[in-house]
């Protein structure tokens, strides 16, 4: 008996796991079988294999072979095991041992070409913390896999494998198209100089992206509550080394990844129709949702109002925790979804409350704020309403650019840190409600206004932290140590307003 080994790896959710691929070339009847696989896009492999052996002039073993995967619990998912089944059986051919500490990650064409696949940078991260350090990968995965600090070797077809075992194939066909990918064209990001007027909702979306919090607007249609929706990622501070990892990972794993560590903040913007799984992940061999892709940075639901209740009511397990679970008949995975949520909707179904005007019938009304009550709406630390610009502010100068916005956040997210740096979490978001109560001293006429929306109902007990860390922001921008007056007044109007008062 021949054997060969390599490794290849699976992600389940975002965690890399590696799998060890053993051929057995056995005396016998000429078979070729696969065990250890759950997935048919995998057993499917073996006819790729064979036309890929074929195309590349390598003699396929005219014997038993039994390639068996293990561990057998963990789901092997698509099609990135081709290479490393057949990296194991040209080790058997060869007589010696596959590439040792590394992972062999690819699909195979027909023709013997190596195709890219999905979750190479989660794949090679699994491996390095179990000590592989190499990888074998697609060449367009390279820079990809290097990211994971992976010793990475790119390979674009099935002859230099068999070539580098000794076995004997045909010559190596050039490498086309790739490498040809060069810098792109910096795209222009959306600017806040772009925002005439609208003093009150920069200064939310300011607060928003100092002390990350979750932010409401509403406002009559086409008044710009996506154009600022879109400038937040631009005012909020660079995405770490270990972020930027973490948001390739997930890019990667849905195959969106151009290989380059982000360094902006990402922003996903699903539609109102959207299902609760495309918002928070999920199908048969689970694929991250929207609210991953905007892990480290922004999910927009704009018309908050129209997304189905179950749809939202899914956001708020990861909306407490900065992760989602799904959960599958065969396997349970997790997905990474540290997000900030902006919610914009219409004040009321026809648009026009605000403005005069409105034609929805008292019971519409009542439906249409119904909809946006309850406890996701109570997630919200800022609510801010927007106004049409008047004609001086669109005809006025234009508006502070992102760049000057960011700076006064980063400071601000500073102060949260040198504050926190013993905690357990970092920004004023995040701080627990006991904290707030007891570091913060609210002054006698705020205290007083308090205990007034309390007993009318404007603002309920959560509504209150809520009140105190969109003040301890105000402090952190404008350089107080801990919050004023002003800072209480300034939060109080965030906070006490809207449709939907709490
Ligand atoms: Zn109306």
């Amino acid at each position: 008996m021949k054997l060969g080994i390599a490794t290849a790896a699976s992600v389940v959710g975002i965690e890399g796991h590696p799998v060890r691929i053993e051929a057995a070339l056995l005396p016998g009847l000429p078979t070729f079988s696969i065990v250890g696989l759950a997935d048919t896009a995998v057993s499917e492999s073996r006819e790729r294999i064979r036309a890929a052996f074929a195309a590349s002039g390598i003699d396929f073993p005219n014997t038993r072979i039994t390639v068996n995967l293990s561990p057998a619990d963990i789901p092997k998912y698509g099609t990135a095991f081709d290479l490393g089944i057949a990296c194991a059986i040209l080790a058997a051919l060869a007589g010696h041992a596959g590439p040792p500490n590394s992972i062999v990650l690819g699909e195979l064409g027909l023709d013997g070409s190596v195709r890219p696949v999905r979750g190479v940078l989660p794949a090679c991260l699994g491996a390095i913390h179990r000590g592989l350090t190499g990888a074998v990968v697609p060449v367009e995965a390279v820079s990809e896999a290097e990211l994971a600090r992976s010793r990475v070797r790119g390979v674009w077809h099935l002859t230099q494998v068999a070539r580098a075992f000794g076995v004997r194939a045909n010559p190596v066909p050039p490498c086309e198209e790739i490498g040809a990918v060069g810098e792109p064209e910096p795209t222009a990001e959306p600017d806040l100089a772009d925002v005439r007027g609208q003093a009150e909702a920069r200064l939310a979306l300011e607060m928003a992206a100092a002390g990350e919090h979750h932010l409401f607007m509403v406002g009559p249609p086409g008044v710009g509550k996506s154009m600022l929706a879109v400038r937040l990622p631009g005012i909020m501070p660079l995405l770490t080394h270990s972020e930027g990892i973490e948001v390739a990972a997930v890019r990667s794993l849905l195959g969106s990844f151009d290989g380059r560590l982000p360094t902006r903040r990402p922003f996903a913007d699903p539609h109102h129709t959207a299902s609760a799984a495309a918002l928070v992940g999920g199908g048969s061999s689970p694929r991250p949702g929207a609210i991953s892709r905007a892990h480290h940075g922004v999910l927009f639901l704009d018309e908050l109002a129209e997304f189905a209740p179950a749809a939202l009511e899914a956001l708020r397990e990861p909306m407490e925790t900065g992760r989602v679970h799904i959960s599958r008949a065969r396997t349970a995975v997790v997905f990474p979804a540290r997000f900030q949520l902006v919610g914009a909707a219409n004040p009321c179904r026809c648009g026009k409350l605000f403005d005069g005007g409105c034609t929805c019938s008292p019971a519409s009304l009542r439906a249409y704020r119904g909809r946006l009550s309850g406890p996701l709406m109570d997630r919200f630390d800022l609510k801010v309403r927007l106004r049409r610009p008047s004609a001086a502010e669109l005809t006025g100068p234009a508006g502070e650019p992102s760049s000057a916005v960011r700076a006064r956040v980063e400071a601000a997210r500073r102060r949260q840190a040198a504050r926190f740096s013993e905690e357990a979490w970092d920004t004023n978001a995040h701080t627990p409600g006991e904290w707030l109560r007891s570091h913060t001293e609210v002054p006698a006429g705020m205290r007083r206004a308090i205990r007034r929306a309390l007993t009318t109902g404007a603002l309920s007990a959560r509504g209150v932290d809520k009140l105190l860390r969109a003040a301890w922001t105000v402090a952190d921008l404008v350089g107080h140590s801990a919050p004023r007056s002003d800072d209480f007044d300034l939060a109080y109007t965030m906070r006490v307003m809207g449709v939907n008062n709490d």
